[in-house]
């Protein structure tokens, strides 16, 4: 079932197969029903990046999501958000954290592939993460990011069984054939791991009770 079921009859549903038309309905295979603006990380806030820059794929059920890659965006978070945007970009990530806040916005569902990687394979098996600020600039690289960050992480991990580990979150820079040096040497793994670890520990405590 192409739709799941979600058509119904009526004006509404001429509208939404309209939408399925436009986005998705195209994509042979893929079958899961999407909602504009939904997110996956609670707390985020949808912006969608240009299709351009992200393939429609069914994720988990056709391709494994067992990495999460750390990035740093090496400009500002608002041009991060601009040029996934621009189709002409050629890339985007799922997620993209603002420094002085720890806001995220979400860009790319987590079922699709986003170009953020430069690996195909990686881009398919992975969810990148984009953090503002600069690889040759510690002081841009802000606490309140580092935690936030943590809790989107741990929450991933959790919904996809990947151990909280660093064979399983990795740096960009830490992909096969990777050209780019981002997150850098000023990000801070062992504090970063040690946040991961401390919200999965949470999320557990808060999901059993
Ligand atoms: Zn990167």
């Amino acid at each position: 079932m192409l739709i799941g079921g979600a058509v119904t009859v009526g004006a509404g549903a001429a509208m939404f197969h309209e939408e399925l038309g436009r986005l998705w309905w195209r994509v042979p295979g893929i079958d899961k029903q999407r909602t504009n603006g939904e997110v996956d990380h609670t707390g985020a806030q949808w912006i969608a990046a240009s299709e351009a820059n992200l393939r429609y794929a069914d994720r988990p059920a056709d391709f494994t999501v067992d990495r999460i890659v750390v990035h740093v965006t090496e400009g500002s978070y608002a041009t991060a958000v601009r040029v996934f945007r621009d189709p002409l970009h050629a890339a985007a990530a799922h997620y993209v954290i603002r420094g002085k806040d720890g806001h995220i916005a979400q860009m790319a569902r987590e079922l699709d592939v986003a170009f953020h990687a430069g690996n195909r394979e990686y881009n398919e098996r992975s969810i990148g993460i984009e953090h503002e600020g600069f690889v040759d600039k510690p002081e841009t690289l802000t606490d309140v990011m580092y935690r936030s960050s943590a809790r989107l992480a741990a929450d991933i991990c959790a919904r996809y069984g990947i151990p909280v580990d660093r064979k399983h979150i990795i740096g960009h820079n830490e992909v096969p054939g990777a050209t780019h040096t981002d997150p850098g040497r000023h990000w801070d793994w062992d504090k970063y791991m040690r946040l991961v670890r401390a919200a999965a520990k949470k999320r557990a405590k808060s999901a059993a009770s």
